[in-house]
């Protein structure tokens, strides 16, 4: 173990005087008696998605708020001390954090710890808030949210996952325009994680067999309000070098990496659960990468009757597990080669699940008549599953068709038993805190629970005042700019300036222009180039004297992806003779902090994946909580969530092959920014502001709230998927 990492679990210190500091064990510093409750608050994520809870640690010493990247852990520990003991005298910061602390124990108190159905939840990465770097992208960002409106609807849910020491990559893009990758060992930082010990205060652990080796990991809990987020990790000093770097990286390592790492969370999981006393109703796998946990739970069963064999033990394991698939195509779902997978699971797992190398193949195949096939992780965990649903109503059928070869005997896809819970994103953790200051000036302080009722919200927001919303919304954009200048000010001088880095901020941005967000993962289907597709084009827009139009960017590639990091430098290398260079930008190490600024502070947000290829998308919908417009191809989420009033649609027909489709796509791209998105956001009245671009503002935030709540998709789990039995 590294020696910061010690750092986390030490319990030397003692305390001095009681009266008045307590040298707080686990920060190792001296904390005035008046604030110690910042170290509880500190604890648990609760805080980051109330904004009384994010200005408690910003105020403490804004500076270093930010340094610390909205860490608070690190926050109390570099926080100078003239300035905590400052604080300490100032009363009414002093109120501010005992009444937040009261909030947080009001809000952990409901007891939900017998509440049935029991709901474990596996994923892969979890985005629950930047200073917790476990999360590459949506998927983490998803389960998050979920872990999060399970806390705020009291179901009885516990998490579980893997710590990545390194996390995911930070990115730097270097002069040339290429994506440089720097991993941080995040145990150089406090987190808000406690290492998970029994009575006797030994670390509690749990063991997997892999390459001939007893790997032994420990658990780490990071709260999420009221729900437990447990991570494993093999960092252990019984392990061999190779092993403690199981949990090293998160998607960085090789295939076998992969298939090591997915035994640790599925099979480790369900180890770990059973440690700590947890039997659950339901398990949910978020994503093929928990699938092997199907395995183990077959393997409890015949380890308790002996005379079953696989069929009868899957048979069980079935009734009590779900799936969520996310991935509209074949190649992006987890695929192992037979020899690499069967190097990696030992003749006695096997014979304890009575299954031949043959037999244990076939169930991650979906042919099973191919015995040269891959073995899938969705094959397998569509086969050990009662249920599996898509990610909107769009995936739901395209995974349908993507998995009827799975069922022979069925004539057609709408018959494979694939069902569809569409995504949604925790509105209080998305929407920004002076929106949400306005939504409870006009809806009052239950505004949050108002989100759970469709109509009455609907009503409601059809009210609010033009010029509150428009003011709002200027106040957030002009915080985004400031944001903006921040952030892309030039660290060294003397190179010309690009879109990521600029000598002189001053100019950068202009309020009154109309504001374009792009920001997402570098992958092809997600077509970056569409919007360059025609830069003649393109630039007469930005220039324009009239109307001109500014965009953001922001986006990580794959490590190993280079066509991708090839369309960042293409991006980079744009340099003209126009207004270009102060009206784009390119913020570096996109990450929820900067996801946040973006989705609150812009006018339009804009997505183009090419179709079917988007299962869901999320980011539009935080989008849209902020009034922010969507615009954007008609896919995943977005097939359901326009109307015509509240957003802009680009392209709207199938078109024959992928050539045909991006031309298409680019045409209605350019024309319905030129004639439609354009046109109305200039079209100002006699009072300044854009009547119809507010009103569709207000139909986005009326109609897409409560449909794309995170709340709305974990009820729809909860009634359709965890409460149903088949
Ligand atoms: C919301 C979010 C995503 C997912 O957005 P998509 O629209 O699904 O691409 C990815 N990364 C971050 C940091 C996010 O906040």
């Amino acid at each position: 173990m590294t020696e910061a990492a010690s750092n986390i679990s030490s319990q030397a210190v003692t305390a001095t005087n009681p009266e008045y500091f307590r040298t707080d064990f686990e920060l190792a510093r001296t904390v005035p008696h008046a604030l110690i409750q910042l170290e509880t608050i500190s604890r648990n994520f609760y805080w980051s998605w109330q904004p009384d809870g994010v200005s408690l640690f910003r105020d403490l010493e804004p500076d270093m708020w930010d340094k610390c990247e909205q860490n608070p852990r690190l926050l109390l520990r570099k926080v100078s001390g003239v300035r905590l003991f400052q604080r300490a005298l100032d009363k009414d910061y002093v109120g501010r954090v005992e009444r937040f602390a009261e909030k947080l124990g009001r809000y952990n108190a409901e007891e939900v710890s017998d509440k049935k159905p029991r709901i474990a939840y596996f994923c892969a990465e979890y985005g629950v808030h930047n200073s917790l770097p476990n999360y590459s992208g949506g998927l983490g960002i998803l389960a998050g949210d979920h872990l999060k409106s399970a806390s705020d609807l009291g179901i009885n849910l516990t998490a579980i996952g893997l710590l990545y020491r390194f996390g995911y990559f930070r990115q730097r893009i270097s002069h040339d325009g290429w994506q440089q990758e720097a991993y941080n060992d995040i145990f150089d930082s406090e987190l808000a994680l406690t290492l998970v010990k029994d009575n006797g205060g030994a670390p509690v652990t749990i063991s997997v067999h892999i390459r001939g080796r007893e790997v032994v990991a420990q658990a780490w809990l990071a709260e999420v309000g009221r729900i437990k987020l447990y991570l494993l990790d093999t960092n252990r000093p019984e392990n061999t070098e190779v092993d403690r770097l199981i949990t090293g990286h998160l998607y960085g390592g090789d295939t076998e990496t992969r298939i090591v790492q997915e035994k640790v969370l599925g099979i480790g999981g369900v180890r770990l659960l059973r440690k700590l006393g947890i039997d659950p109703d339901v398990y949910h796998l978020n994503e093929g990468h928990a699938a092997f946990s199907t395995l183990e739970l077959a393997r409890e069963h015949l380890q308790t009757f002996a005379d079953d064999d696989f069929e009868v033990a899957a048979r069980e394991v079935k009734k009590k597990c779900v799936f969520t698939t996310h991935t509209p195509v074949a190649a992006g779902n987890d695929m192992f080669a037979p020899e690499e997978l069967i190097e990696c699971f030992s003749k006695e797992f096997l014979d304890s699940l009575k299954l031949t190398e043959n037999e244990f193949l076939t169930l991650g195949r979906a042919d099973i008549s191919d015995d040269k096939a891959y073995f899938g992780m969705t094959p397998l965990a569509i086969k050990m599953c009662r249920s599996s649903n898509g990610v909107s109503e769009k995936h739901g059928e395209v995974s349908r068709e993507l998995w009827l070869n799975m069922f022979p005997d069925l004539a057609d896809a709408g018959a494979v038993p694939i069902t569809s819970v569409t995504n949604g994103v925790h509105p209080s953790t998305w929407i920004a805190p002076s929106i949400q200051e306005l939504y409870q000036k006009h809806f009052g302080e239950g505004w949050c629970e108002m989100t759970r009722d469709p109509s009455r919200w609907a009503d409601g927001a059809f009210s609010l005042l033009d010029s509150d919303i428009w003011q709002t919304h200027q106040g957030l954009k002009a915080l985004l700019i400031a944001f903006i200048r921040e952030r892309t000010r030039a660290k060294d001088t003397g190179e010309t300036d690009t879109i990521n880095e600029h000598t002189d901020t001053r100019g950068l941005f202009v309020p009154d222009v109309l504001t374009i967000g792009f920001a997402r993962r570098v992958a092809a289907y997600k077509r970056w180039d569409l919007i360059f597709s025609d830069l003649p084009r393109l630039l007469k827009m930005v220039d324009s004297h009239e109307r001109p139009v500014q965009f953001i960017f922001a986006g990580k590639a794959h490590p190993q992806d280079k066509a991708a990091k090839a369309t960042l430098q293409k991006l980079m290398s744009i340099n003209h003779d126009s207004n270009w260079q102060h009206r784009a930008v390119f913020i570096e190490d996109y990450d929820q902090e900067v996801a946040r600024y973006l989705v609150q502070g812009v006018d339009v947000w804009m997505n183009v994946p090419r179709r079917p290829m988007e299962a869901s998308g999320t980011s539009g919908m935080k989008a849209a909580m902020n009034g922010v417009l969507n615009f954007s191809v008609l896919d995943g989420w977005w097939i359901e969530g326009y109307n015509h009033e509240n957003g802009f649609a680009i392209g709207d027909v199938d078109v024959e092959g992928e050539a045909e489709m991006d031309k298409r796509d680019a045409e209605s791209l350019f024309s319905t920014l030129e004639n439609e998105v354009i046109p109305t956001y200039y079209d100002r009245g006699e009072d300044g502001l854009p009547a119809d671009w507010i009103a569709r503002m207000k139909n986005a935030i009326a109609t897409l709230t409560p449909q794309f709540s995170s709340d709305r998709m974990v009820n729809d789990y909860l009634s359709r998927i965890y409460e149903s039995e088949e």
